[in-house]
């Protein structure tokens, strides 16, 4: 059971307090975006609870243990970031394989895991080839495969849309949407985009300012906004 509590979350940096008594539970298998405008809070939320940033107070539980003061490796979580650094040298499959590598993992184990990945993300036939010659889609599914091989409780997704065209993003929507669906793995996924968040989320929470504004689903939000901002943010879609 991967869920995922928060509990009074709080964050400053120097006297800049960024993050304010943030709680959520998330449950297992959920598919949960966080959407607020840039500056909002987002990525440092992300950031804390996988162990990349630390709390000034509260508390992180994944599957009723708490984790707040476990290294990131340790946590269960698996991120991707909007700017996936592949390895250019390195074929795909020895790009999705590079978590595994450092495991030591039995030979037949490792090469389970990418080829499973690899067929989720379709890019069985892609293993032998060098980012360099992938589609910027195709590069972002090496990164998530990156991410799946590990097969973590929780996958975070900090915008990882964004550095894609248009077309493109509305692929990977689908193509993500898919994959929670194959993994039944709970996501927590980033976007200061209302549209993403509003097509893909089974619960949204909205974030402005640090505080969360609200958190329901897609059609609670839309028709029940509790907040001036809420009826704004996902009433005006950029
Ligand atoms: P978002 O991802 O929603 O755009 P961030 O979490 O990146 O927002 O940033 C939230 C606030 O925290 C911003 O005001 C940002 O400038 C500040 N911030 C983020 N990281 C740091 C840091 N390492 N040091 C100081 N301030 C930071
Ligand atoms: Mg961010």
């Amino acid at each position: 059971m991967a869920t995922l509590n928060l509990n009074a979350i709080n964050k400053s940096f120097g006297s800049a307090k960024v993050l304010h008594d943030i709680s959520l539970a998330i449950e297992d298998k959920e598919f949960v975006v966080f959407v607020g405008p840039s500056g909002c809070g987002k990525s440092t939320l992300l950031r804390i609870i996988a162990g990349l940033e630390e709390a000034t107070d509260g508390s992180i539980i994944i599957g009723g243990e708490d984790v707040s003061d476990a290294h990131p490796v340790d946590r269960g979580i698996s991120m991707v970031f909007q700017s996936y650094a592949l390895y250019p040298h390195l074929s795909v499959y020895e790009n999705i394989a590079f978590p595994l590598r450092v495991q030591k993992l039995e030979k037949s184990d490792l090469d389970g895991r990418v080829q499973r990945a690899a067929e989720i993300l379709q890019l069985t036939d892609k293993l032998d080839l060098k980012p360099g010659q992938l589609s910027g889609g195709q590069r972002q599914r090496v990164a998530i495969g990156r991410s799946i091989v590990r097969e973590p409780k929780v996958f975070l997704f900090d915008e990882p849309l964004s550095n894609l065209d248009a077309a493109l993003r509305g692929d990977m929507r689908v193509e993500l949407t898919q994959l929670h669906r194959d993994l039944d793995a709970t996501m927590v996924y980033v976007t200061h985009d209302q549209i993403e968040a509003m097509t893909m989320a089974d619960r949204i929470v909205v974030l402005n300012g640090g505080r969360v504004e609200q958190f329901g689903s897609p059609m609670e939000l839309y028709h029940h906004p509790k907040t001036k901002f809420v009826a704004s943010f996902i009433g005006q879609p950029n």
